[in-house]
């Protein structure tokens, strides 16, 4: 590694690509604790050269209960999916990413983001949920453009990338106009993430959209569903953001999720965060299926949670956000008590951390403790804890896929499936001297160690460096972007 003059870290490979260009003039773009790499516009060799990777010599961590965890391991990835995982595999015209002194995990699955947000960040920490109603939703996403839309997208997930993270489910709801959501799906595509888009309703207007609300779902949904989302290949899927109960009629909920069941994507609705009863509601109306998923659920009473695990619906739980908004505690337990998919998500980049290395340990540990409090109130002592940190590895991959409907493509390293691959350093600082890889991942490990990532067999960070033409050198576009709507927005 050598340095440039701002002492930031600049990789070898991109040093020698500058040439004779002088590193004193030259800015770096941050992304994150990563640096943009600075390949061209017209074509970057280093993103996604090869259309056969070898993943070389890595601890590779499968979530795969059949493969476990394996030593000195290579995989090798051709055309976008994962050809085969062993030792010494044969590949000479591979591409070849060094993982010995690494672990290599499947991309994480950030199964709820409002990937919009991250052109306001460091707005909400000190909110509640009240008042992130009445400021985002009624206030901050008015001032929204499309190309503001855009840019959060784009940014957004460039950062999830950076942080290991391979696929999210978008909850967009500033779907003001239909350019604001299409230039948001293109925010998405430019990343090159793996990502459920859920289109949710315009953020131009809460008292209409968010108080029992009696307006149906926004029937550009049919345009969005045969116009962008004509397969269901490829690394963008659509899906429905509804209200639901809490936020709107029995005659809109009914509607809504009529709706996505006719056009065959699922929905995903905020509920149990203001207080219980949602989930009894959808099941008077007959409602429930396999279908959908449930945000926060913090306040859901335990029937609800067993209609949600018997009717094979996913709760996605975003701890930081609900400890600090009030919503109450997350829910993780409850869904795995009931049978319900256990998933995890950052939510809101305006407050909390937008890694899922945060989440999910903030996640298990919040959840130890809540299992633990029983017995320390009897003034006894713990004799194991309740779940394992390969339990909260599941979380952050194969149960997030399982969420989004995604399992059989992604969440496990298992030959057949694509190629979402996360590889984390191990000979770093804080993940030296590792003796347990599930570990490092869970507790030890951040952003910083993010080494390389694949999604769907492309090459979107290496060495430490993302790698995406359309975002470099462009990070001060979103920042103007943030500046010119807090300045809009009458708080
Ligand atoms: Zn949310």
């Amino acid at each position: 590694m050598a340095n440039d003059a701002d002492g930031t870290e600049v990789s070898r490979r991109n040093y020698l690509k500058l040439g004779g260009a002088t590193l004193a003039g030259v800015s770096f773009a941050s992304v994150g604790s990563a640096v943009m790499d600075r390949g061209s516009d017209d074509g970057d060799e280093g993103a996604q050269a090869s259309n056969t990777v070898l993943i070389q010599d890595g601890t590779v961590v499968t979530v795969d209960p059949e493969r476990g965890v394996l030593d000195e391991a290579d995989i090798l990835v051709r055309d976008g999916e994962i050809d085969a995982i062993g030792s010494d595999i044969d590949a000479p015209a591979a591409d070849v990413v060094d993982a010995s002194d690494s672990i290599v995990v499947p991309g994480f699955v950030n199964a709820h983001l409002h990937t919009w947000e991250s052109g306001v960040r460091g707005v909400a920490g000190n909110w509640t949920f009240l008042e992130y109603l009445e400021k985002m939703l009624g206030e901050i996403s008015s001032h929204y453009r499309p190309e503001d839309a855009y840019l959060g997208n784009l940014f957004g997930a460039v950062q999830q990338l950076n942080a290991g993270t391979t696929t999210v489910l978008d909850w967009f709801h500033i779907a003001n106009t239909p350019d604001h959501t299409d230039r948001a799906i293109d925010g998405l595509a430019d990343a090159g993430i793996r990502s459920l888009f859920v289109h949710g309703p315009p953020g131009d207007d809460s008292a209409t959209w968010w108080s029992n609300s009696d307006e149906p779902h926004p029937d550009d949904i049919r345009r969005l569903h045969e116009e962008r989302f004509p397969s269901e290949d490829g690394l963008l899927t659509l899906g429905m953001g509804i209200r639901g109960p809490d936020y709107s009629t029995d005659e809109v909920v009914t509607q809504d999720i009529e709706l996505a069941r006719e056009i065959g994507i699922p929905a995903s609705m905020h509920i149990g965060s203001l207080g219980p009863g949602g989930v009894s509601k959808l099941d008077e109306l007959g409602l429930l299926g396999d279908d959908l998923n449930y945000v926060h659920a913090n306040r859901l009473t335990e029937e609800e949670f067993q209609l949600i695990g018997e009717s094979g619906g996913s709760v996605s739980t975003t701890p930081e956000v609900e400890l600090q908004m009030g919503m109450g505690m997350p829910a993780l337990g409850d869904a795995i008590d009931a049978g319900a998919i256990p998933s995890v998500g950052v939510d809101i980049v305006s407050n909390v951390s937008d890694d899922m290395f945060t989440q999910n340990r903030m996640a298990l540990q919040v959840q130890r403790g809540l299992d633990n409090q029983p017995t320390v109130e009897a003034n006894e002592q713990i004799q194991d804890v309740s779940l394992t940190a390969h339990r909260a590895l599941e979380f952050a991959t194969i149960e997030g896929a399982r969420a989004l409907g995604l399992d059989d493509e992604i969440g496990s390293l298992t030959p057949g499936k694509r190629a979402d691959i996360t590889v984390i350093d191990t000979d770093d600082l804080n993940t030296a001297a590792s003796h347990n890889p599930v570990e490092t991942v869970v507790f030890q490990s951040g952003i910083e160690n993010v080494d390389t990532v694949l999604v769907d067999g492309n090459v979107v960070k290496r060495n430490g460096l993302i790698h995406n033409p359309t975002a470099q050198n462009h990070l001060d576009r979103l920042e103007a972007s943030g500046r010119r709507i807090m300045r809009e927005s009458d708080l």
